[in-house]
């Protein structure tokens, strides 16, 4: 096996027990394989081991990928922050957009969503930290955002994503996910439809699946370290 087919085996391995240990189902939780910075080489061999999720953030980089691997299955994940007029092509390359933070980007993608095609999948980042650095809504903006959303009808909500700071102690950890479980909670009840909680990375994996993630977005874990933006050689 290939570093890649052995720790996407692996990380697989540690979602399965990580949900069996706090009583959930591991067929319920997806794995998104975040191939940011990686080679079209990188992705393939991921793929040839049964993956079909894949998250990107950078969308020149992600285009040239998508247009690569067009004739396989992928389904398509765009998970970086989003510029008003990149909107278009990012409706029109990936199946899902994480990043959703504010009515002018959902509605300039539910605009240039082909027509052709299923119902771009969105979720609303949320800001759980409440840091003034990150992109994100706050927790109690969710609601009037999920209400404008939902006479767009090229766009389908399927629910929040979020980024939580990391920390070393896990008590601190966890709360950040215990609120965005709570949001997503409140959000069910209103919007019966959504079915997805994105959290959870290659550091805080576990966390997310105790507090109820549906999608893990994992790259250092499967694809190795990334090196440092700026010295990308591509
Ligand atoms: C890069 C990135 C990930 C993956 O992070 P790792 O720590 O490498 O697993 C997940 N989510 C987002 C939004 C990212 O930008």
């Amino acid at each position: 096996m290939n570093n890649i087919e052995k720790n996407l085996a692996s990380v697989r391995n540690n979602i399965t027990h990580t949900a069996i240990d706090c009583e959930r189902d591991p067929t319920k939780i997806t794995l998104l394989a975040v191939s940011k910075t990686k080679p079209v080489a990188d992705i393939v061999a991921a793929y040839q081991s049964g993956q079909r999720d894949f998250g990107e953030n950078y969308l020149q980089e992600a285009e040239h990928k998508i247009i690569a691997l067009s004739d396989k299955q992928i389904i398509w994940h765009y998970i970086g922050p989003i510029q008003s007029n990149k909107t278009r092509k990012i409706s029109q390359l990936f199946d899902w957009v994480h990043s959703v933070d504010r009515l002018k980007i959902a509605r300039r993608l539910n605009e240039t969503h082909p027509e052709n095609k299923a119902p771009l999948n969105i979720l609303l980042q949320v800001n759980i930290d409440n840091e003034p650095s990150k992109s994100g809504i706050l927790a109690d903006e969710i609601l009037p955002l999920a209400q404008q959303i939902e006479s767009l009808h090229r766009l389908k909500l399927r629910g929040l994503m979020a980024i939580p700071a990391i920390h070393k102690d896990a008590e601190q950890q966890r709360k950040p996910f215990v609120q965005m479980r709570e949001a997503f909670t409140q959000l069910q009840q209103q919007y019966p439809d959504c079915d997805t909680l994105s959290m959870g990375m290659s550091g805080d994996m576990q966390a997310a699946i105790a507090e109820g993630s549906t999608l893990v977005r994992i790259g250092t874990a499967i694809f190795g370290a990334r090196t440092p933006t700026g010295s990308k050689s591509h």
